[in-house]
């Protein structure tokens, strides 16, 4: 379980943007940037090049099936 005062003080390497702790994939997410950073053993890895994007919304139907 991470620690909610390290959530607070942790910002996004890249956009300085706040974090979000997802409990379930263990992973940061930076909303705004659509990136998710790993937590490797219960340290988060703040790198951008550890971070990997998050998948975007299913896409409108604009492509055959
Ligand atoms: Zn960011």
């Amino acid at each position: 379980m991470l620690d909610k005062r390290l959530l607070d003080v942790l910002a996004c390497p890249r956009c300085k943007g706040p974090l979000e702790y997802d409990a379930g994939q263990q992973e940061l997410i930076c909303r705004g940037e659509a990136l998710a950073y790993p937590i490797r053993d219960g340290i988060p890895v703040m790198l951008v090049a550890e971070a990997r994007p998050l998948s975007p919304p299913p896409a409108p139907q604009d492509r055959p099936a």
